[in-house]
């Protein structure tokens, strides 16, 4: 396969298609590498379409390293309020924090240095080198990878490891303009290369696919199964007041307001018949069942949340679902 000819056919769609997204407008390349850093935090887990607003939003409040180092985390945390996995907000303060004492403010170029700062894996890493210093690496995530597979049909378990999908990338070969032509490998994926029908008709590497010649576009993923977890929570209600407490027992949402809660078995689960619903998490499939209790307590580390003003608190997502589950009841 001429990688040239595949580096220069995916730029070219890139420089006529690409989005304008917030990230890639900056005015100098401290500030490119401070949109990357915040971009790339945001995006871990999180789709492009939902975090433009919470991106604009941050730079603005936080507009530069420098402040993010020193916000206040009260702040920080009403930034990226309703984003979610909130550590990554708080690694991102932290390696904020290294880069301005120990790297002088200066994001390190350097791939396995920036893997010791907290919050920056194997992905984000290269992402980095690339889209902010020009290095030539393209980062494999999951855009990356559904091309790969199409373009050279990979389906057997062997051809789809890490390893192997890391080798297979020297198939898009590289380019002087390695910051652009990472983000035109994924942006083709998210634009064209679609996890389902995928626009080979608007593609510019559809002569160099299998699938396309073979018509058929299944992608083989390892299995990933999510973990079913039960929990019962109890909803303290006094008028439009619920009770919300600070999160120190479960490793999810860490020091962050919820409802009381504990984790139960399926059996007792099931022989409950109260309201149920499900919230899926990064690495589970959460079942609550609320328990509704017009009742005041005390307990330590709580206070009622006044639903009226809801907006002047900082509340997960989660929180956030089950507390509108609640009110309709
Ligand atoms: S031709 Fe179709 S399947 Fe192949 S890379 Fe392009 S969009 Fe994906």
């Amino acid at each position: 396969m001429d990688s040239t000819n595949i580096s220069k056919k995916i730029l070219y769609w890139y420089d006529n298609n690409k989005r304008l997204l917030p990230w890639r407008k900056h005015n100098s390349k401290r500030q490119k590498q401070y949109f990357t850093l915040v971009s790339e935090f945001m995006l871990q887990q999180t789709q492009v379409k939902t975090v433009i607003p919470y991106f604009e939003k941050f730079v603005k409040k936080i507009p530069n390293l420098k402040r993010l180092s020193k916000i206040n985390d009260k702040t920080l945390m009403k930034c990226w309020e309703g984003l979610g996995y909130y550590s990554r907000a708080k690694n991102l303060k932290k390696t904020a924090k290294k880069i301005v004492i120990d790297f002088k403010g200066c994001l390190p170029a350097n791939i396995d240095t920036l893997k010791t700062l907290p919050g920056i894996g194997d992905y984000t890493s290269n992402a980095i080198m690339a889209i902010a210093f020009n290095i030539p690496v393209i980062p494999l995530d999951g855009n990356v990878e559904r091309i790969l597979k199409r373009v050279l049909y990979l389906k057997k378990d062997y051809e789809i490891t890490k390893e192997s999908l890391n080798k297979k990338k020297l198939i898009f070969g590289a380019s002087k303009r390695s910051s652009d032509y990472a983000q035109a490998i994924m942006e083709l994926g998210a634009l064209i290369c679609k996890p389902q029908n995928p626009l080979c008709t608007k593609c510019p590497i559809s002569k160099n696919c299998v699938s396309y010649k073979k018509k058929d576009f299944g992608i083989v993923s390892k299995n990933k199964f999510n973990k079913i977890k039960y929990f019962e929570a109890n909803i303290y209600k006094d008028k439009n007041k619920f009770l919300l407490i600070k999160n120190s027992k479960f490793n999810f949402l860490k020091n962050l307001f919820i409802f009381p809660m504990r984790e139960v078995k399926q059996k007792e689960f099931n022989s409950i018949i109260n309201k149920k619903i499900n919230i899926k998490m990064s690495n589970m499939d959460m079942k609550i069942v609320l328990n509704t209790r017009n009742k005041k307590i005390k307990i330590k580390n709580s206070f009622f949340l006044d639903k009226n003003n809801i907006n002047t608190y900082t509340l997960p997502s989660f929180t956030k679902k089950i507390l509108n589950s609640v009110s309709k009841h």
